[in-house]
């Protein structure tokens, strides 16, 4: 391929996924701070957030057949099946805001989850939206000292809301909301030992699931110990890499 034709090939992947995003699955430890970026991308890209306790809460306040079943499990103490959430995403994907991708928050969570949103991704949609992209899987990573510090630093004020964090961000005088003098709470989760068992359920979890997405070649971290702004590059940077790599293999196969 000579310079000139790669760089037009490159140019127009390019064009192709300014418009086309895609699916994405956005990963992160708590406290890494995805749901801010999963807004930065809403943003930039137009597409929508879909996680999975939106659509739980969305079918449940509808009373919508899924809904009512995944009540009565959560009631009676037990997991939604896979299948279950699986029908709810389903649903959510024909939604004509997805069209041009959407952007997964806690789904696909298991191995299961995952095969069969390829599949469904592969059998539903048009084949020229961007809603027929494959999933790419970006995952901000923070390392566990400064994650803990993030949470076990953080205190809140009780009455005006404002949140502090006694290692990043302290309030002027120790302990005190700067606004209005309050004294400062800790929220009884945000200790180590909850942090801990967090980290260990979020790591046993989507431990499959990274790799999954690693060995098909669609998977990305990035440094999320900079500034908002600074992921957010680095997260578009990853999506923009993972989604050329990802249509040229799509072309070279002639699919
Ligand atoms: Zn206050």
């Amino acid at each position: 391929m000579s310079s000139a034709v790669a760089d037009a090939h490159h140019a127009e992947a390019k064009g192709l996924l300014e418009v086309k995003p895609g699916p994405i699955l956005l990963l992160g430890a708590p406290g890494v701070g995805k749901g801010t970026q999963a807004k930065e991308l809403e943003a930039k890209w137009g597409i929508p957030q879909i996680s999975t306790g939106d659509l739980l809460r969305y079918n449940r306040d509808r009373g919508t057949e899924l809904g009512l079943k995944a009540k009565a499990l959560m009631e009676a103490g037990k997991l939604v099946p896979d299948e279950l959430v699986n029908a709810m995403v389903a649903e959510r994907l024909k939604e004509p805001d997805t069209a041009n991708g959407y952007i997964l928050d806690g789904f696909p969570r298991t191995l299961g989850q995952a095969k069969w949103l390829d599949g469904h991704i592969g059998a539903g949609a048009d084949p020229k939206s961007g809603a027929a992209l494959p999933v790419i899987a970006v995952s901000i990573q923070v390392g566990y000292n400064e994650l803990l510090r993030r949470i076990t630093g953080r205190r809140i004020c009780p009455v005006c809301g404002t949140i502090y964090n006694i290692y990043l961000q302290p309030p002027k005088v120790d302990g005190k909301c700067d606004l209005d003098g309050t004294p400062l709470v800790r929220r009884s989760d945000d200790t180590e030992e909850v942090f801990k068992e967090r980290m260990r359920t979020y790591e046993t979890q989507t431990a499959p699931v990274v790799e999954h997405y690693r060995a098909l070649g669609r998977f990305e971290e990035v440094d999320g110990s900079q500034p908002v702004s600074a992921v957010a590059a680095g997260v578009e940077a990853a999506v923009e890499r993972l989604r050329s790599s990802a249509t040229e293999k799509k072309q070279n196969n002639g699919v």
